[in-house]
């Protein structure tokens, strides 16, 4: 169980950071709590194993400036930190400006989960597993950083890529709290997401692969690719070299083969590598083939030799 001595539920951003930046040490922020209450009730909380008692409780679900999201004028798109995965499935308009996030939304934990689980949540628990980030990655992701300063809200902004810095680690440091993350939109792209665990519902991911593509007009081409991996290392990759292959390349089973054989050298895990590697060939293949059918282009199987 997790207790505490003092909880607060503030509504704006600035009262937030006022009650955050001078937390006594020990205490916590939670969003959805998603990860916050198997974390003490896995004992995973320091020494403690069983209860886990703490200071303060910040609770941030109720800070509108944490909310929604809304596409800005440079054409990128901005998620409010309490986004919670549930809306990946529930709103059209999101899912027609980021075509992989309701794939990836189907395959994240269950119903009642995916109701309370934010993008914020899932980014700053840092899992290598975490299903958010890869396909926030793909997309040039950059996280919004919010503390005070003299009173002041003040904002920093950093790639995700190096905000994540390991397992479980991030940039973020005392009294900071993510206000949005904002990517690029992929209108008019084929969104697909992969993933494979332990086993088939409710399941943590062992690997995930996410992509999004466009095709050219007549379907022959490829014009963009983004492909990002989850998994396979303490922090999610970008597959900046497997993109560059395909672009302008012609959409063919030969040369998706190619491409999903560029990525297998980079499992860093120690545990299950050679599984690993299988998996990461399945994933990329079938996640651009997944993404050119929700374009309309289906492609015949592709024949390995045995
Ligand atoms: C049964 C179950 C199934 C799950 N399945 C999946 C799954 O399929 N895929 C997956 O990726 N994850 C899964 N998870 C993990 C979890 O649901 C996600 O990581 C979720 O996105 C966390 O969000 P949250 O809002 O609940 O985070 P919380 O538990 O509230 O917070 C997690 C961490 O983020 C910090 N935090 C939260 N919001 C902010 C903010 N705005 N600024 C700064 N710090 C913040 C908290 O302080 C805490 O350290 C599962 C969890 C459970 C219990």
């Amino acid at each position: 169980m997790l207790t505490c001595d003092d909880y607060r539920l503030p509504r704006s951003l600035k009262s937030a950071l006022e009650a955050w930046s001078k937390a006594p040490e020990g205490s916590r922020l939670v969003a959805g709590a998603t990860d916050t209450l198997p974390w003490a009730r896995q004992g995973r909380a320091g020494d403690i194993v069983g209860d886990v008692h703490v200071p303060l409780l910040v609770d941030v679900t109720e800070v509108s400036a944490l909310d929604s999201y809304r596409l800005q004028d440079d054409g990128r798109i901005r998620l409010g930190a309490n986004l919670v995965f549930q809306q990946f499935l529930e709103d059209e308009n999101l899912a027609r400006y980021l075509p992989h996030m309701p794939p990836c939304a189907l395959w994240f934990a269950d119903d009642q989960i995916r109701r309370q689980a934010t993008i914020a949540g899932n980014i700053v628990n840092a899992s290598p597993a975490a299903d958010g980030i890869p396909p926030l990655v793909a997309l040039n992701a950059e996280v919004e950083i919010a503390s005070l300063h003299d009173q002041e809200v003040v904002h920093r902004n950093l790639p995700l890529v190096e905000f994540v810095t390991g397992p479980g680690r991030t940039q973020l440091q005392p009294g900071e709290i993510v206000t949005a993350v904002t990517c690029d939109t992929a209108l008019g792209y084929g969104g697909a997401f992969e993933k494979v665990g332990h086993r088939r519902s409710l399941v943590i991911s062992i690997v995930c692969t996410s992509c999004c593509l466009k095709p050219s007009q007549d379907h022959k081409v490829f014009d963009d690719v983004r492909l990002a991996l989850g998994g396979v290392g303490p922090v999610p990759m970008r597959l900046d070299d497997v993109e560059t292959f395909l672009r302008g390349q012609t959409i063919s089973p030969q040369v998706i083969a190619a491409a999903s054989e560029i990525p297998l050298d980079r499992v860093a895990s120690r545990t299950r590598r050679e599984y690993r590697r299988d998996v990461i060939r399945g994933f990329v293949d079938r996640s651009i083939r997944d993404a050119l059918a929700r374009c309309g282009i289906s492609l015949p199987p592709t024949h390995r030799p045995a």
